[in-house]
């Protein structure tokens, strides 16, 4: 066989159409190419199912003869057939259809063309081939062809980039080459694309370069940008102008030779074809994977650049088979071959299933090496990607041709989207060979009409498996929208301040990285709906439920897989015929379990319906999605469901609190049982609804029982009862050799537990659990002999990382505990007899009976293909094995666990665990079990490689740790969920702020739903990585739970128990007080917003102190470059980000904490004490928003800017640089170091302020007015506090310089550097403009005592409204495809990240609002001229985009200030003086009242008095008010706010738990009650804080 029959063509004596790469006459075809497969026999006979018994190439050539006739009338049709159409034109095959068989389908032509032309072109027209699909069949060619004309220029250029971008000289190297045309006499079509990509790269970096130049942020130079070294004429494409002529003309001329009218970069330059393959012959499973990459031309040289390019190249590359199996789908459909079309699907689902995998290969996960990406750095990433203008398409994943090409191959209709006409618009730029692909696919022989007019139920279910694969929520957009969650969560609470889909626009209520991922949904769901119908909720609302079982199956066999006779573990076979289902090695199933019809009959029986069940039910809840669902999978319209379906199929057990009260209200709490199980302690009950109901109905009246159950209705309360229940995962434990798994085994080990003693009584009764009593019930119950009528629901899911090695010579080792050995059978049938590497199974069970499969492994040992080690924990009867000859022989051996076993073995382990690098194996270990098997063989592990390898556990983790970075170790833990303890003390949202990890070694704490959990050591191990867990870390996460549908997922619940400390105390009840209610949410989100910055800084805080802050930091690529023997050189990007970083800072003044949302707060507080106070106007209020602007003006803070603006200026003129290096980095650390601690401060001051409002929840509520009043006062000097923090702030850093020659390497040189330096530019120093220092006019702070009245607090108000930048219109119609692209030109709004825009856009909305709804009571209080209201008016009435929140004005005007006239100069609003007002007030008076000085913080330098705590201060005035009444053991605590106790000092920062206890079984309020475990009927009657006296308390002033 030679290429003269290649059957990719199926061309017989002609050249080989992919080129000149093969040789003559070999059996091989060129590089690569599918016919190479022929090579290998058994290839080709599957791939083109060749029978049995046939010449191979006798058969393919007979193929190729087939006449049109004979492929298109291949079904004859029968007499029956033929009798019953009438139309007999039907039955003759169309004109379209002659011609495309006569020529071949039109995605097959359009490839073959492709290939014809590409090589001589260059590829101008794109890449596309049978064999590479998108990529370059050669990744170097075209690099050598440029390299040997004169473009190399430019490739040399590239290579240089990393390095003069570290050294601040990139633009002066791009502006000195040499300007070489691009034009066809000069660079030859063989070196279009690299150099249409180095020029690409190189323009977008020089504009990159020029945006940020050191001026972009705090600057001394008054916004003069750095001279422009490109410019070359006026007669220039826009998006070339100002780049230099070297790069951007020959740019120009590349682009259009390439077809593209505007030149831009496109993602697929950067990284597709920006990648080198290390061994080209490689081809399992695909060339351009990430361990078969490097990035060739990498622009900054960073780790996660090329982490993040590379797996962006190594997902398109996955699909590099996708375009062939397309075309060869399409061929079966014009011949009709059912056959054919099946094989190619399930060839495409399979190169699909493998998407999500290689963008796993971009990791969150810092532990895992070089795959690691860190979200902090997609910032930088988001700006070199900005178009070169508004006008060009911007670089965007849409433009990966897999994603287009499979909404063409899908048929996707609707386009609505953002990211749908995004995608449409950026297909439009695509290459002419991938546009014509695209078509020809979409409009020709569309393969899912074909199958669904089938009715072949195997093409349905592989097209469903495709569609799920593409585009479902464990598909590859669905994997796709979870990481850029995390990715995009973490960037922009750390300086990404460009938007996707509108994500940052202010106005939109969501936050930005929310709304991207809203946006990312509604894109799934146009791809999903024309399979699936109308789709109601989001894609992760599905995650977890009924939902994802999409096909049906049954039981076919259980049977025994050890000797125990109880069965415990058994192996489960269901039926997969027809259901078009394949899976992989290491998948797991999905399936809804049916609850037994003992339990069944329980719930029956109880209610009476024993008789109606096959009545139909009023559904409610998810039933009617359940049961469109249904109909969904059986392709038929929903079924009705009855009485039968709702008890089978709903949550019956264990008993949820919900499921109790639900049963209890329903019988107007009568029933003594309910109320008993309702005092228990641990939830869920160990008991089931039919337990329960059982119970219940003998003690509950009848009248009652028959009104909640009444059976004449339409039963809806039965929907309403009964939830459905949610499905169960499995490792799936076979790996059959067949195209179509016929069967699919599960190993299901039957969890039992005790019926908990309400139900059991004297005598203890063993409960099944549902899913596994159902797959394997107890022998002795009735379960297994009854037939099973209904179909089972199941679905196929892929871990993000459970599969087996790609190099069958790799050794594998399986640690299993009990059925945790049920995925590894499927590995070891899956290489059995194909993969040469070593298999290893460590396996620890209880005893001998308990050995699973140990015949089919003792097969598989003697036949030399598995090694096999084994602990017994209760048995003595252990095993050895013997390696010569395969066998298990008996051995007295110790009852031992499995870690025992691990350390025996430890020599080998610890080859396997070493890397090939370190001198070991470079194996790849599998652990599978329950909890406690996995913290058992980590132990071991552990153990073995300090006794066999490492000296200290410190390096025996090192190891282990380069192990998981390599992506070797990974785990399948089998999660259960346990009922949790809910009589814990509740922890109050303070203490979980303060618990942010952000230290070294401090705990990482996350509140989701009402529970607290100490994630600490859980976040290295999260699988969507760190930096996500970490940037939630002191707040309540519960969104971010629910969308990323971790709620309700039982994985994530089993996991979490593990980490439950307590439960979160609830918001207080003000009784319907809505503006305590509002405010204490207000301040709620100022504590949020103040932690979640806390908490992103420190992500980038921690690479500019290194060690300071624990984290180890990468100095070699941060603040010096390639740092070779001693040699360092300084690396702007070190310099860079810190500039940019504390510019962002200083610019917005902290504009997190200090800008819009602070306005809001005293805005409010202001109004309220204004409001309240018989003063009214003239109330006098702490001028909060006056010392803001004086901190943030003072001195001080220009003294700061000063110096972090002459750091940006080595950015720009980076010669300077070395002389200071180790000042800068010494400044760096600092600032930061004391950027920290201002956070923290002001974390604590609003931890005090949240503390306040809990304790004032148990006073009287007719009292509000007065009680408002307090803690106003008390909050706005909380607020007061913290505008005094910033100015020492400032003025601590103030004292820092970057100059200190004495600790420079060369301190003599660096002080001569600075005295020639102050010689040449004396004005270094000297600010040339005031405004772009802070972006906010200065002034002179005044020493008077800051007092204002509300109309001063409302001026401040009144210009930052007046100031903002106008509010976006959300996009109500569809976006023009053009403006899609323009937004992400748009500069950055005043350096602020786009969750700080989203932040205090927020908040201007909401004061806006404010001041709108109150108008009358503020005209009342104000004497200020009536302001226009609505903040769309007013943003309408600003069209000038000023940016960001300004500093507000200060509070009097002052003679003296210089800069207090250039406020009034420049347009400003006019403030009046305010004369200081002395009166007192009731609102001063209390605020007067609870400051108390505290000795040794009477300088500058420390805050104001800081008041008492929150709580004692509100206690000092609780002798006005009323008490609203408590519970006795509540009465008995020290004092009424005897609970909350913090240090009184600000430093002293108690990390301990103040608890409060609460005796209520199951409200989690943390206001504890009459104890109620003690007497059931009292429940009934403390629902709302019981009886007990209100208590008077003294008043303490
Ligand atoms: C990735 C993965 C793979 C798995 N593979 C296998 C496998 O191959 N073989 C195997 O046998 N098992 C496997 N499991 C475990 C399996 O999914 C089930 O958890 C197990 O079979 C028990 O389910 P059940 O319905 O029988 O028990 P359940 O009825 O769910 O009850 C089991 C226990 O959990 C408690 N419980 C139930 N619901 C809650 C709740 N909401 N809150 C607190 N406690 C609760 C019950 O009180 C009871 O003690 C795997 C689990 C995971 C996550």
């Amino acid at each position: 066989m030679s290429e003269r029959s290649c059957p990719v063509s199926g061309t017989a004596g002609g050249r080989c159409p992919v080129g000149t790469g093969s040789v003559r006459g070999s059996q091989l075809g060129p590089r690569g190419c599918s016919f190479s497969g022929f090579a290998q026999p058994g290839d080709v006979r599957t791939a083109f199912n060749i029978p049995n018994g046939v010449e191979t190439e006798e058969w393919l050539r007979m193929r190729e003869r087939k006449a049109i006739n004979e492929i298109l009338y291949s079904d004859v049709p029968s007499t029956k057939e033929l009798n019953a159409t009438s139309n007999i034109d039907a039955l003759t095959a169309n004109e379209q259809d002659l011609l495309a068989v006569a020529l071949g389908a039109p995605a097959r032509q359009v490839l073959l063309r492709a290939e014809e032309i590409g090589r001589q072109t260059g590829w101008r027209d794109g890449f596309l081939s049978a064999e590479f699909g998108f990529v370059p069949p050669d990744m170097d060619e075209a690099v050598s062809a440029l390299a040997t004309s004169p473009g190399r220029v430019w490739s040399d250029l590239c290579e240089r980039m990393p390095g003069t971008v570290s050294r601040g000289r990139f633009r002066e190297a791009a502006a000195a080459l040499p300007v070489i045309e691009g034009t066809e006499d000069v660079i030859p079509d063989a070196a279009l694309w690299p150099a249409l990509v180095a020029l690409g790269l190189l323009c977008s970096l020089y504009r990159y370069e020029e945006k940020h130049d050191g001026h972009e942020g705090v600057s001394v130079t008054s916004g003069v940008k750095s001279t422009h070294l490109g410019d070359w004429g006026d007669d220039v494409l826009e998006e070339v102008r100002g780049l230099p002529r070297s790069i951007g003309r020959p740019y120009c001329q590349i682009s259009k030779r390439m077809g593209r009218p505007i030149p831009h970069l496109t993602f697929v330059d950067q990284s597709s074809y920006n990648v080198t393959v290390k061994d080209p012959k490689s081809k399992h499973p695909y060339v351009g994977r990430f361990d078969n990459t490097e990035l060739r031309w990498p622009i900054f040289g960073d780790p996660t650049e090329k982490a993040f390019l590379k797996g962006c190249a190594d997902t398109s590359a996955s699909f590099q088979h996708g375009p062939d199996a397309i075309a060869a789908c399409q061929e079966a459909v014009m011949k009709r071959d059912h056959e054919a079309l099946l094989r190619e699907m399930i060839r495409l689902k399979e190169i699909l299933e493998r998407m999500p995998n290689a963008f796993h290969t971009i990791s969150p996960n810092p532990s895992s090496g070089e795959n690691f990406v860190s979200g902090d750095e997609w910032v930088r990433w988001a700006k070199f990607s900005a178009p070169l203008s508004a006008r060009a398409p911007a670089s965007s994943g849409l433009q990966f041709p897999p994603y287009l090409l499979m909404d063409a191959f899908l048929g996707r209709k609707k386009y609505e989207s953002f990211l749908g006409a995004e995608g449409l618009h950026l297909r439009a730029w695509a290459p002419s060979n991938l546009r014509a692909f695209i078509a020809a696919v979409e409009y020709h022989y569309s393969i899912p009409e074909f199958v669904a007019k089938s009715d072949d139920p195997r093409l349905h279910g592989v097209m469903d498996g495709i569609v799920e694969a593409y585009t479902g929520e464990r598909g590859f957009m669905g994997v796709h929208r979870y990481k850029v969650f995390g990715l995009l969560e973490v960037a922009a609470k750390t300086g990404r301040t460009e938007t996707n889909g509108n994500s940052g626009q202010s106005g939109v209520i969501v936050r930005p990285w929310e709304e991207t991922h809203k946006q990312f949904s509604e894109a799934m769901k146009e791809r999903l709906e024309p399979f699936r119908g109308k789709i109601t909720s989001e894609p992760h609302e599905m995650r977890g439920t009924f939902e994802e079982c999409r096909f049906r199956s049954r039981i076919l066999t259980r049977q025994f897989v050890d000797n125990d006779p109880k069965r415990s573990i058994a192996k489960v076979t269901l039926d997969l015929q027809d259901t078009g289902i394949t899976f992989q090695p290491g998948d797991r199933l999905a399936i809804m379990p049916l609850n037994s019809w003992e339990e069944c009959a329980k719930v029956a029986l109880a209610l009476g319906v024993e008789e109606m069940l096959d009545s139909p039910v009023g559904l409610t809840g998810k039933w009617p999605r359940f049961a469109d669902h249904l109909g969904s999978v059986a392709r038929q319209p929903a079924p009705q469901l009855a009485v039968r379906d709702i008890i089978r199929r709903g949550h019956l057990a264990p008993l949820t609190q919900s499921l109790v009260l639900k049963v209890h209200s329903m019988l107007r709490a009568s029933s003594n049982v309910v109320l008993q199980v309702l005092a228990t302690n641990e939830w869920p009950v160990r008991g089931s609804l039919g337990d329960l109901l059982q119970a219940a109905v003998v003690d509950t009246p009848s009248h009652i029982w028959d009104d909640a159950f009444d059976l004449s209705s339409n039963l809806t309360w039965l929907t309403d009862l009964i939830e459905i229940e949610i499905p169960r995962t499995y490792s799936i434990s076979n790996y059959p050799d067949e195209l179509l798994p016929s069967t699919l085994d599960l190993t299901v080990s039957r969890a039992e537990y005790d019926l908990c003693d309400t139900f059991a009584g004297n005598s203890p009764s063993v409960k099944s659990g549902v899913s596994s009593g159902f797959l394997n019930p107890s022998l002795t119950s009735s379960e297994e002999t009854l037939p099973i009528e209904e179909d089972i629901l199941i679905g196929i899911s892929r871990p993000v990382s459970f599969q087996l090695p790609l190099d069958g010579a790799a050794p594998c080792a399986y640690f299993a505990g009990g059925s945790g050995i049920a995925p590894f059978r499927s590995f070891w049938q899956a290489r059995a007899g194909r993969a040469v590497g070593r298999n290893i199974l460590y396996l620890g069970v209880q005893s001998r009976e308990k050995f699973c499969c140990e015949n089919e492994l003792r097969e598989m040992a003697q036949a030399g293909q598995m090694e096999i080690h084994t602990a017994f924990s209760r048995d003595s009867r252990g095993l050895v094995f013997d390696r010569r000859s395969g066998e298990l022989m008996e051995k007295h051996t110790p009852p031992r666990y499995i870690d025992s076993l691990i350390v025996e073995q430890g020599d080998t382990v610890c080859d396997l665990v070493m890397s090939k690098k370190q001198g070991g194996l470079g194996g790849y270990l599998y652990i599978c079990g329950s909890v406690s098997v996995f913290d058992s063989v980590m132990a071991g592990i552990r153990k073995a490689i300090y006794n066999h390898r490492s000296t200290t556990m410190e390096s025996s983790e090192a190891i282990l740790a380069t192990a998981f970075a390599e992506r070797r170790v990974m785990l399948d833990v089998f999660l259960t969920p346990k009922p949790l303890a809910v009589n814990l003390p509740t922890i109050p949202q303070s203490e979980l702020a303060l618990h942010t990890g952000h230290r070294p070694n401090t705990p990482v704490w996350i509140g989701v739903h009402g529970k607290v959990y100490d994630v600490t050591d859980f976040a290295p191990i999260h699988p969507g990585g760190t930096l996500i867990i970490r940037s939630n870390a002191g707040v309540d996460c519960s969104k971010t739970f629910d969308d990323l549908a971790h709620t309700g997922n039982p994985e994530v619940s089993s996991l979490l128990t593990r980490y439950f400390v307590g439960l979160l105390t609830p918001k207080p009840d003000y009784h319907g007080v809505e503006e305590l209610s509002n405010l204490y949410d207000m301040w709620l989100g100022y504590l949020r917003t103040v932690v979640e910055t806390l908490v992103a800084q420190q992500f980038q805080m921690s690479r500019f102190l290194g060690s300071a802050m624990g984290d180890p930091i990468d100095t070699d690529n941060w603040w010096f470059q390639n740092s070779v023997n001693g040699i360092d050189l300084i690396n702007i990007k070190g310099i860079r980000s810190f500039y940019q970083y504390q510019s962002r800072l200083l610019q917005g003044g902290f504009s997190a904490m200090f800008g819009a949302k602070l306005q809001e707060l005293v805005l409010k507080l202001s109004f309220s004490l204004a409001n309240s106070s018989s003063d009214g106007a003239s109330t006098r209020l702490p001028d909060v928003l006056g010392a803001v602007a004086r901190a943030k003006t003072s001195e001080n803070a220009v003294a700061v800017s000063r110096q972090v603006a002459q750091i940006g200026e080595f950015v720009r003129d980076s010669s300077g640089a070395r002389f200071m290096e180790r000042g800068i980095i010494a400044y760096a650390s600092k600032s930061v170091e004391l950027d920290i601690s201002l956070l923290e401060d002001i974390r604590q001051e609003a931890c005090y302020g949240i503390d306040a409002f809990e304790s004032i929840a148990d006073i009287d509520h007719a009292n509000d007015s007065q009680t408002m009043t307090t803690l106003a006062s008390f909050l706005m000097q909380l607020l007061e506090r913290m505008a005094k923090r910033l100015e020492i702030f400032y003025s601590n850093l103030a004292q820092h310089s970057i100059v200190q020659p004495a600790i420079e390497r060369n301190p003599a040189r660096t002080r001569w550097h600075i005295v020639k330096q102050r010689i040449k530019d004396g004005s270094i120093f000297i600010l040339a403009s005031q405004n772009t220092v802070m972006g906010a006019t200065a002034y002179v702070p005044e020493k008077a005592q800051h007092i204002v009245n509300f109309d001063t607090v409302l001026s401040h108000i009144h210009k930052t409204l007046a100031e903002a930048p106008p509010q976006e219109a959300p996009a109500t119609s569809k976006p023009t495809l053009n403006s899609l692209h323009t937004q992400r030109t748009l500069e950055p709004k005043n350096g602020t990240s786009a969750f700080e825009s989203h932040a205090n856009g927020t908040a201007l909305h909401n004061m806006s609002s404010f001041v709108d709804k109150n108008m009358r009571a503020i005209r009342r209080l104000s004497k200020l001229p009536p302001m226009p209201t609505n903040f769309d008016i007013m943003a309408q009435m600003h069209s000038t985009s000023r940016v960001g929140v300004t500093t507000p004005p200060s509070s009097r005007s002052s003679s003296r200030s210089p800069t207090r006239m250039m406020l009034s100069q420049g347009g400003g609003l006019n403030i009046r003086g305010m004369p200081m007002m002395h009166q007192s007030s009731p609102a001063m008076d209390s605020y007067a009242n609870i400051m108390m000085p505290i000795p040794g913080m009477h300088t500058a330098q420390h805050p104001p008095t800081p008041p008492l705590d929150g709580a004692a201060a509100i206690n000092s005035m609780m002798g006005k008010l009323n008490v609203r009444s408590r519970s006795t053991s509540r009465a008995s605590s020290p004092g009424i706010m005897g609970n909350i106790s913090h240090t009184p000092s600000m430093e002293g920062r108690s990390q301990s738990l103040h608890l409060r206890q609460t005796s209520h079984p199951f409200v989690p309020g943390h206001r504890a009650r009459s104890s109620t475990s003690t007497s059931l009927r009292s429940f009934k009657l403390s629902q709302r804080g019981g009886q007990a006296q209100a208590i008077k308390v003294a008043p303490t002033f």
